[in-house]
């Protein structure tokens, strides 16, 4: 008994494979096309052998398909790439399958014999859509606050590091402003817990409605959020903090109710700091807005004041 397969067994096996193998051209000719039988995740692709890919895929997906081909067949190692595919990418293939965007991983590896008289690759390609949605729900859950739904402190210490390459490299600037509510506790105390996390969301909502779409806004602890602002300088930022601290007292304010608002004085103070050159990390700003924020605290909090290096 032979462990051998013979040629026509080892087709089957090839067309058994769940995942697609399709052997692509250098031109881009589907040489051949096997496997692809989970039809959860693939269509039939069997009608795409003789045709090119710039038949069947729209013309700047198929030139990068053809640049693909091109790198694996240069250094014939073991290519990996990631891409997607949607319904209105890919035209001719039956119904028969999933129309929503589809993320693939492609594995392409240049074959030792010529196919149709032109260099190949085997490209295999694996639908990765589950893992992609996993990922970017990943990454939003660890880069978002779930109370207020803005950006966190690790999110926001990215996009920090981000502008403090802008300005080194291309001379842009950026404002950090630092904001706190004032005797938040009492809100706390005095109206209960979920008043607090109300009144944390009117502040989330406020900013998200009066900010640019480019500022990013981020609650960094119980009470504190911090609105980085790029291409902003400070004589451009003094007026949008103070309209936005004007804003966010009337909100909260309209909220509790004048009444209430005047029991727990619900008011806000900031502090706001231009992003420097020598800055060594993006920490450093944060540090001078927060010094800023302290003496609008000390000098009686309800204001925001720029940071002023002599300062104490
Ligand atoms: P200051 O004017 O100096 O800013 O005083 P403050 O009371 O605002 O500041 P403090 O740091 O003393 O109190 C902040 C409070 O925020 C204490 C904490 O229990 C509360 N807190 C932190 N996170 C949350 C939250 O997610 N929801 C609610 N409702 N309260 C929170
Ligand atoms: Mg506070």
């Amino acid at each position: 008994m032979s462990s051998f397969l013979s040629l026509d067994e080892a087709r089957l096996v090839l067309s058994a494979m769940p995942d697609p193998v399709f052997i692509l051209t250098r031109s881009g000719r589907y040489g051949a096309v096997y496997g692809g039988t989970d039809e959860r995740y693939y269509h039939d692709g069997s009608s795409l052998v003789g045709m090119r890919i710039s038949d069947v895929i729209k013309e700047g997906k198929a030139q990068w398909f053809l640049e693909q081909i091109e790198a694996a067949l240069g250094d014939r190692r073991l290519h990996i790439n990631e891409y997607t595919l949607s319904g209105s990418d890919v035209k001719g293939l039956n119904d028969a399958g999933p129309s929503e965007l589809i993320w693939f991983e492609g594995r392409v590896q240049a074959l030792t014999f010529l196919v149709d008289g032109e260099e190949a690759v085997l490209w295999v390609a694996s639908n990765i859509t589950a893992r992609k949605e996993l990922e970017s729900r990943l990454r939003a859950l660890s880069e978002t606050d779930p109370l207020t739904g803005l950006f966190n402190r690790r999110r926001l210490l990215h996009a920090l590091e981000v502008q403090r390459h802008h300005l080194t490299r291309y001379g842009r600037p950026a404002v950090v402003l630092i904001f706190d509510i004032d005797h938040f506790k009492r809100i706390n105390d005095e109206l209960g817990h979920q008043a607090g996390d109300d009144a944390l969301i009117k502040v989330a909502d406020v900013c998200r409605s009066t900010l640019r779409v480019t500022d990013v806004v981020a609650r960094i602890g119980g009470d504190e959020f911090v609105v980085l602002m790029p291409e902003t300088s400070m004589v451009q930022a003094e007026p949008i903090a103070h309209r936005l601290r004007q804003t966010l007292v009337e909100q909260l304010h309209k909220m509790l109710g004048p009444r209430l608002a005047s029991v727990v004085d619900a008011t806000v103070s900031g502090g706001f700091s231009e992003l420097q050159a020598d800055d060594l990390r993006a920490e450093d700003v944060f540090a001078r807005a927060d010094a800023a924020l302290y003496e609008a605290k000390r000098g009686g909090r309800n204001r925001v004041l720029p940071y002023v290096s002599s300062r104490g």
